[in-house]
């Protein structure tokens, strides 16, 4: 039996452990120990969650947008109060600096902030007369029970791009999350249900593949949204889509940050040091790749190179800690076989963050900032999402060059242009194949108002995630066509309907 506190599933509006026997040990990465287990639950435990936020359906749906979403005000609410406390529990097990987490959790915040307008949002829209004594108009409803499955990169605010919108909406919600920092996933529960949000309409399954797939094989179960690496988001777009559901799987990313030689180089060198090692460049909108053009890389490598080797590496609880270890010790392994792969592919090392140890913390899973010049297009370090804290750069010699090896790179997530130039600014954003651009800033992460997505094998379905794009993806559009006859019957008619 073992002595860590258990991370259990939540059904119904109670905790409820699994009968798998199977656990996996959560993690505190700047430790490099287990604090706590997460329950992997069973195909019966999803069903019986499923079967819950079933059951929870027809009231919730029925209850008026405006009611749904003052129980979201609370709970937003509840959030700003309880914000540390998020921030404490990503830190504790993903790893992340605390100021990163609380910014994590206030970017959650604003999609709440966004789901309270629902009201608003459902408006349908209505033609007078569309034919002689005929009314249409359009409604959205919501479609049912919708599942979420999230990443470890972002516990707190992944979700957070789904069950507001959904739930406002009108829908149940299932959130499957991940194995490795669980934790927040019960103070969203706890904090939704002090809200007054009833028993069943949010509940927690908490799992691997065995969960993943019992949602998206189960009958009930009408969309899935999807977060994580693209291998998976393509398996789940493929399987959840073969069972009739709808479903926005994001995938994973290689986000460039081309620097042309007019840049604000000191603005620049800033920009490139907190989007690529920020939170340990485990962020899907990380800069990983530097496309210096012309004499840009020369004016900026010395600058990055002094600046990363002396980036603060500590436990993220630290109060100067800029930069926390990896989440976990095969992620550590893996990050540091790309780099020795980079170095025998023929890249030039200039910051080696390989075997770093933080005094006092030496079993943590640190990965020291990497940088890395002279990169090529078919080296592994530029073609795999690394995801950690590793920095490419390849020279072009102009931005066509840029904006085409860009073009032709499998994911398209993100990218930003460091430059003076309008003229230039502006066609690079019109000829680049990715989903959010940045114009002299480097995460263009959209607020909750704009939705968020990428292109290419960055995101596979249709609709991207939260704002509009969300409250289309959560609802079914319903077209009506209504006639209240003031006359004496005219017959039937067997043409199709015309207008008359
Ligand atoms: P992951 O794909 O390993 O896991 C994501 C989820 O899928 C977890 O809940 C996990 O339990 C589940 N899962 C893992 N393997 C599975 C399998 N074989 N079958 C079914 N389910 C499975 O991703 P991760 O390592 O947790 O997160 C990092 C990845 O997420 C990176 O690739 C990153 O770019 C991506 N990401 C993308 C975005 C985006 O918006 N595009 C945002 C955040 C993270």
């Amino acid at each position: 039996m073992s002595t860590l506190d258990t991370i259990t599933h939540y059904i119904n509006g109670v905790a409820v452990d699994t009968q798998s026997g199977r656990y996996a040990d959560v993690f505190n990465p700047a430790l490099g120990q287990p604090v706590a287990r997460v329950a992997l639950g069973t195909t019966d435990e999803v069903d019986a969650a499923v079967r819950a936020a079933e059951a929870a359906f027809p009231a919730w749906s029925s209850t008026p947008p405006l009611t749904r979403a003052r129980v979201l005000f609370k709970y937003l609410q509840l959030c700003q109060q309880h914000t540390d406390e998020f921030a404490a529990m990503l830190t504790r097990e993903h790893g992340k600096t605390f100021a990163d987490a609380q910014g994590e959790v206030a970017r959650g915040i604003e999609m709440v902030e966004f789901a309270v307008g629902i009201p608003q949002m459902l408006k349908g829209e209505f033609t007078d007369q569309i034919s002689r004594g005929i009314d249409a108009w359009s409604m959205r409803q919501a479609l049912g029970v919708v599942a979420g499955i999230t990443p470890f990169n972002f516990p707190v605010m992944v979700p957070m791009w789904m069950f507001p919108v959904a739930i406002a909406c009108g829908n149940t919600f299932v959130l499957k999350p991940s194995e490795r920092d669980p934790s927040p996933s019960l103070l969203h529960a706890r904090l939704l249900k002090e809200a007054g949000l009833p028993d069943g309409v949010f509940n927690v399954i908490q799992g691997d593949k065995v969960t993943v797939d019992a949602l998206l094989d189960h009958p009930v179960v009408q969309a899935v949204s999807f977060v994580g690496s693209t291998p998976i988001a393509e398996y789940i777009y493929a399987r959840g889509s073969a069972s009739g559901k709808r479903v926005q799987a994001l995938g994973g990313a290689k986000n460039h940050m081309v620097v042309m030689p007019d840049a604000d180089m000191e603005m620049t060198v800033d920009a490139l040091m907190g989007a690529a090692y920020g939170s340990a460049g485990e962020r899907c909108m990380a800069i990983s790749v530097v496309v210096a053009v012309g004499d840009a890389g020369d004016k900026i490598v010395d600058a990055l190179a002094k600046r990363t080797a002396a980036l603060k590496v500590r436990d993220g609880m630290a109060a100067d800690a800029e930069m926390g270890p990896v989440v976990s010790s095969a992620a550590k392994q893996r990050i540091e076989r790309l780099i020795s792969e980079g170095v025998e592919q023929g890249a030039k090392l200039v910051v080696d963050g390989r075997n770093y140890v933080v005094p006092g913390r030496e079993n943590g899973f640190f990965v020291g900032g990497t940088l890395f010049d002279h990169v090529t297009p078919d080296m592994t370090i530029y073609k795999e999402e690394i995801f950690g804290p590793v920095l490419c750069m390849l020279r072009a010699p102009d931005v066509g060059t840029a904006v085409a090896l860009i073009n032709r790179n499998e994911y398209g997530n993100g990218v930003a242009i460091y430059t003076r130039d309008g003229g230039v600014a502006r066609e690079f954003v019109r000829q680049i194949q990715v989903g959010m651009v940045g114009v002299n800033v480097p995460l263009p992460v959209p607020m909750a108002f704009n939705s968020f997505g990428g292109w290419k094998r960055s995101l596979f379905g249709d609709h991207h995630a939260y704002g509009p794009e969300g409250v289309r993806f959560y609802t079914r559009h319903k077209a009506v066509m209504q006639r209240w006859p003031n006359t004496a019957s005219a017959g039937a008619e067997f043409a199709f309907p015309q207008m008359k």
